[in-house]
This record gives C-alpha cells, structure tokens and sequence, in this order.
C-alpha cells in the first residue's frame, strides 16, 4: 500500500485558484518531466495527486507546490497494485527511469514498470472512465534506419541488448494502451517523447546534457562517449510540458503515438563544446567507450504536432542551456570549479 507523504502536505497556498478542471494522477510526479508537469496541472486549476516511488525523484522537486492544498503525493510503486480506488479524471504515467544508468540497473523492475504498471493505471483509466497518456520515447525507434524518424516508422530496436529493458518496455506499453483502448473504448493520449533536458534533472541522473553541465561546472573532464559523432535533438522541458497538456485536451485522440521533440539536430561533440563555451569552463574533452546500442543519430519528425496540435519548441539549445547551467550552479552551491564532492 501506498503512503500519503505528509511533509509535502504542509499547508495550504490562498492564493491558489480552485482546483475546478477535475483531478489529474500523475505518476512519476516526483521526477525531472512529472515535477514540471504537477507544477503545470496545478496552476492550470487541477487537483493533483503524484505517484512515485522515488527511485529517482526527489520530494525537492516538488517544493514549488508541496503547500498546494490542490497537491498530494503518495509514495507507491506502479508495479504493485494502486493504493486506492480513486476516481480521476485523467492519468499521467511519467512513472518510470529514463537514464540508461537508472533503467539498466534493475532492468527487470524497469520492464515491470513499463507493463505491469501501465496494466494498473490503464485499469484504473477503465473503471473511472479517465483519459490516460503515456510517456513513450524516442527510443521506440532503436537505432533508426530512417532519419529524422516520423511516427509511421516501425524502429531498429535490439530485444536483448541492455537498453532493451527499457525500449522494448516502453513497446510493449505502447501495445498495451492502443489495445486497451481499441478493446475498452478508453481515450489514450501516447506522446513519444525526444531528448529533453532543464531544471530539475539530478546532477547525477548521467544523461548528457547533466553530465557535461555538472561536468563543466566541476571544471572535471567532459566525458564524450565514442568519438561524438551521434546526433540527439535536445528539447527544453517547457515545450515539452505545453507539448504534454495540448496532445491531452486535443479534441480528438490521435490514433497513434505522436512525436514531441525538438527537430534541432546537434553531434554530441558540439554539445560539449557548447556546454564548455557557456559555462567558460576550463574542462578539457576525453573520450569514453560507446555504450553498447547507443543511436548513431536521431531526429523528430513534428509535422503531426505541428499541425494537429499547433505545437512546436520555442527555446532554442542556447537559452536552454543557459537556464539549466544556472539551475545547476544554484544546486552545486554557485561555487563554480570548486564545488565539494
Ligand atoms: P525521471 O527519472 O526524472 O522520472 C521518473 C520518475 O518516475 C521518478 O520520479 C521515479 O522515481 C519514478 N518512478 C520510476 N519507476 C517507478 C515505479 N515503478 N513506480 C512509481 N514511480 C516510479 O525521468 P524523466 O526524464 O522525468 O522521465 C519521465 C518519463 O518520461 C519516463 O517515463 C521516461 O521514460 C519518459 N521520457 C523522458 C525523456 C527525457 O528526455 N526526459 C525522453 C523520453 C521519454
Ligand atoms: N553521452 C556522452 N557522455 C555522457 C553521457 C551520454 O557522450 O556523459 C552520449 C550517449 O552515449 C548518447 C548521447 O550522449 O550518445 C545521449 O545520451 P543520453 O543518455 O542523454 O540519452 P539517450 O542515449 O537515451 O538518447
């Protein structure tokens, strides 16, 4: 059974309008997307209820709105059966590790998490008639042979590689939510979600753009894993986040997932030397051995977001970064190069 984390229940904020638009359960609402996510529902007139079993997140993410009497969170695995029969009006499922260090460290829980956790929350959609959303990934598409990847893509995914805990979950997911709803009628809502990246992610999470901000600010060496060559395309959370809430209320429920991504494309080796140029770090460049199945190069095709949802990123690689640089140096105690480990 869950446990309803009281210290996040400290209060309430009067000057927060009421929670008017339904309740929304958000799992996952304690990480890096599902805190901003919260934060958003909230100040849209929500009652939230966040989800998490704080694998990876962090009850300071969600200091912003922890005296909101609209908010609660509750300390649950999505693997084990739901706490409660609550009635919601709409799911989130953010639940699940997104760093290949996290998700490869118990891969059979993060396969559990992607299936039977999406079982209990599109269970629960069911009995409450709720509209559900799933958080899918760019990693649906493996290694693509196709470039930049539109939805219609099939994907190049290894089943039994390191990675495929997770990819071949997310899949698997997928699956699940199209059945339930062609099976229940429900109203799914799957986003396939591309490298995102800003305040909030933890300075150990080991993704890129954490890795070589902390990195720089450390004044430690960048790690570039392979020669740098591989292209990711980096989305700034708030786009991510309207990408989110616009694919939820659009009026009809696109049959299929629907890419959110930022189709700006970067070598990793360029985002080193970007990182190091805005943090006017004296960090030098080393090379790390290439991850097993790491994507060469990978891109959004947003042309559904684009026009059925009239979405597409606004905050540019340069302002993102700058912004996330001053998150982490905040977090590190603004003590650049010569921040205690
Ligand atoms: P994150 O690791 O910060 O957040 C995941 C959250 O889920 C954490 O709070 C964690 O504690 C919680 N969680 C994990 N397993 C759980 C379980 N079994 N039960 C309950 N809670 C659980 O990662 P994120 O970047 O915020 O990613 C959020 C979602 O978006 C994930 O599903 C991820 O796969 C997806 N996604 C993210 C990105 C990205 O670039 N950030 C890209 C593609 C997909
Ligand atoms: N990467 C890197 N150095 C790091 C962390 C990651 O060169 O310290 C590379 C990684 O090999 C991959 C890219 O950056 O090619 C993006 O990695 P991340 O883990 O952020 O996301 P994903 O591989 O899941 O897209």
């Amino acid at each position: 059974m869950g446990r309803v984390i009281k210290v996040l229940k400290l209060g309430t904020n009067p000057g927060r309008r009421r929670a008017d638009r339904g309740r929304a359960l958000v799992a996952g609402g304690a990480g890096f997307l599902g805190s901003h996510l919260c934060q958003r529902l909230v100040s849209d007139g929500y009652e939230v209820i966040a989800l998490d079993n704080f694998h990876t997140g962090k009850k300071y993410n969600l200091a912003a709105i922890a005296r909101d009497a609209s908010f609660t969170c509750i300390k649950h695995d999505i693997v084990d059966e739901l706490p409660a029969d609550f009635a919601v009006d709409e799911i989130y499922n953010l639940a699940c590790p997104a760093s290949p260090p996290h998700y490869q460290a118990d891969p059979i829980h993060t396969f559990k998490t992607s299936v039977l956790g999406s079982i209990n929350l599109l269970e629960l959609a069911r009995r409450h008639n709720a509209k559900i959303f799933q958080a899918s990934t760019s990693e649906v598409y493996g290694d693509p042979l196709v470039h930049p990847q539109p939805e219609g893509y099939f994907g190049n995914v290894n089943t039994h590689g390191p990675r495929s805990c997770y990819d071949e979950g997310k899949r698997s997911a997928e699956t699940l939510f199209f059945d339930y709803s062609r099976t229940y009628g429900i109203d799914v809502r799957v986003a396939r979600i591309f490298n995102t990246y800003g305040p909030r992610m933890q300075p150990d999470d080991g993704r890129v753009v954490s890795n070589f901000i902390v990195q720089a600010l450390r004044g430690d060496d960048i790690t570039v894993y392979g020669s740098g060559a591989q292209t990711r395309s980096f989305c700034f959370v708030n786009d991510l986040i309207e990408g989110f809430v616009r694919l939820m209320n659009a009026a009809a429920a696109p049959q299929h997932p629907v890419n959110l991504g930022n189709p700006v494309e970067f070598t990793i080796m360029e985002l080193a030397e970007l990182v190091i140029d805005y943090t006017n770090s004296p960090s030098r460049i080393v090379h790390r051995p290439l991850p097993v199945d790491d994507p060469r190069q990978r891109k959004p095709d947003i042309s559904f977001a684009r026009q059925h949802l009239g979405w597409e990123p606004k905050v540019a690689l340069s302002e993102g970064l700058a912004n996330t640089t001053a998150y982490f140096d905040a977090l590190l105690g603004g003590r650049r190069f010569v921040v205690p480990r």
